[in-house]
């Protein structure tokens, strides 16, 4: 299995790490031909406007959006905002989910905090509390279509959805040293493939 990490900007060296931690082959991805031969993408946290603005720069937006058409995808915090449809700020998105998401909706920097999540979809027997990181964060207001949301803190808010094969989180799994959902992810990804 090859996934790849879109290294534009942002934490892209720390789920490289998790992935090769993991056996996996991780492949930095800044132009449209590294996509090719790859089974899945994750677009790390960063800062969307940044992301977004090197993505059109580089040629990437129509590659990564016929790359998601086929593949498994999964953004964290910026990625999530990149992969919305609805941020409601102008700025250059993949715009392939039916989610609304509202940037820095947790505050600012100094504002970022930890957090024990209960996440139902993970294999039985791995009902620990996942150990989630929000910096600056961004809220997945509203799951619309077949999007579903997939986590919640205690409060409700949503923090992670899915659709199909797309995978969103608005926090950071790969600066933790648990990676339930980096294997949660690989089990979307291998689905495709076994679809193929
Ligand atoms: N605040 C950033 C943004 O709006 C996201 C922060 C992050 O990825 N940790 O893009």
């Amino acid at each position: 299995m090859k996934i790849g990490v879109l290294a534009l900007q942002g934490a892209f060296i720390e789920h490289i790490k998790m992935l090769e931690g993991m056996g996996v082959e991780a492949i930095e991805v800044r132009l449209p031909e590294q996509l090719a031969g790859l089974d899945g993408l994750i677009i790390p946290g960063g800062e969307s406007t940044t992301i977004g603005k090197l993505a059109v720069m580089y040629d990437l937006m129509e590659p990564l959006r016929r790359f998601a058409a086929e593949k498994a995808v999964w953004g964290t915090c910026a990625g999530m905002i990149f992969m919305a449809q609805d941020v409601g700020a102008n700025q250059p998105l993949l715009g392939i989910m039916d989610i609304v998401v509202a940037r820095n909706a947790f505050g600012r920097q100094v504002e970022s905090f930890e957090t024990g999540l209960d996440v139902a979809v993970f294999e039985n027997g791995q009902s620990a509390p996942f150990p989630a990181v929000f910096i600056r964060a961004p809220k997945l207001v509203e799951a619309k279509g077949d999007a579903e949301v997939i986590v919640r803190l205690a409060d409700g808010t949503a923090v992670a959805a899915q659709q199909g094969k797309w995978l969103v989180t608005s926090f950071h799994p790969e600066l933790t040293g648990d990676d339930r959902f980096h294997r949660y992810f690989l089990s979307l990804v291998r689905e495709v493939k076994i679809d193929d």
